[in-house]
């Protein structure tokens, strides 16, 4: 079933939220009910969505810098439902490549994709438009491409994405994690003298790290798909890890940010604190929330 947090995990003052605010004439049953109202479903409704962790399971990239990843079962159907839907628009980014999530998600037609964390994006026409990465920035992933040989040693997996470079531990040992992290640290440490990354920044993700130069983000694409649609459409983002809450953040104000956490989440993972404004478990919750966004909307005072 669908719930709402125990404890509201809300970053944005509840007013701001207009999409949060129950109907006056309407007692929700249900704390969503709102959510599904026919005067907010009757508008432009956008839904933007990171894929791995939150459409798919989590799954380690074993040796493979690139993994194919499939959806939980019934997730494509649902998502092509979703995209047949009249003034719908769904919008797919991800820190994978753009054409490798469009392999993925096999979608028809072809959706519109933001990849790299918002550094690359596919449009639905197939143009692939990729931002530059600064000068500064490029040696500076530079520096981390020359530990490769010595991350592989220690059993780390190397995903070199052109704008980002993800170190992937997934499965590994706490010693082998603990070897990646110490291989990183002299780039990381302020007491180091150069060379030290400055114009590129760390970030944790659910089975390793993550180098990222300052810039695009899950934020800006949010705030881009944003830019793009009228006042009062009902937009919701869903993401899962800490590069989402980017994309949380920037969604406050405007519309619903929802945490998806895998279903073999440990207490201390569902407790992280998040910028999401309601947290849902994969898949059931999750296919639950979208086959209602799927429905069509019941005219207020039929039911
Ligand atoms: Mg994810």
């Amino acid at each position: 079933m669908l719930h709402a947090p125990t404890h509201p995990r809300v970053d944005a003052p509840p007013a701001r939220l207009h999409l949060l605010k129950p109907a006056a004439d309407k007692a929700a049953a249900n704390p969503l009910d709102h959510l599904f109202d026919v005067r907010l479903m009757s508008r432009r409704r956008v839904l933007i969505l990171d894929y791995d962790g939150t459409l798919a399971p989590l799954r380690s990239p074993g040796a493979e810098p690139c993994y194919a990843n499939a959806p939980y079962d019934g997730t494509r159907e649902l998502l092509a439902r979703l995209r047949a839907q009249p003034a719908a628009r769904v919008v797919f980014v991800s820190g994978r490549p753009a054409r490798e999530m469009a392999d993925m998600l096999a979608l028809t037609p072809r959706p519109e994709i933001w990849g790299v964390h918002g550094w690359e994006h596919l449009t639905a026409s197939g143009q692939l438009v990729r931002a530059i990465v600064p000068t500064q920035a490029r040696a500076q992933l530079d520096l981390v491409r020359a530990l490769r040989d010595k991350l592989h040693a220690v059993g780390a997996t190397i995903e070199d994405k052109h704008a980002a470079i993800a170190i992937h531990w997934r499965g590994r040992s706490v010693e082998q994690m603990r070897a990646t992290r110490a291989l990183l640290a002299p780039l990381e440490t302020a007491a180091d003298l150069p060379p030290r990354l400055d114009s590129v920044f760390l970030q944790s993700f659910d089975g390793g790290i993550e180098v990222r130069p300052h810039g695009p983000s899950k934020g800006s694409v949010v705030r881009s798909v944003l830019r793009e649609e009228p006042r009062d459409a009902v937009v919701a983002y869903f993401g899962d890890d800490l590069s989402d809450e980017e994309g949380f953040r920037a969604i406050a104000g405007r519309g619903l940010g929802i945490r998806v956490l895998p279903p073999a989440a440990t207490r201390d993972a569902a407790r992280r604190p998040t910028s999401a404004h309601l947290t849902l478990r994969a898949p059931a919750e999750l296919h639950a929330f979208l086959t209602r966004w799927t429905e069509q909307p019941v005219a207020a005072g039929s039911t």
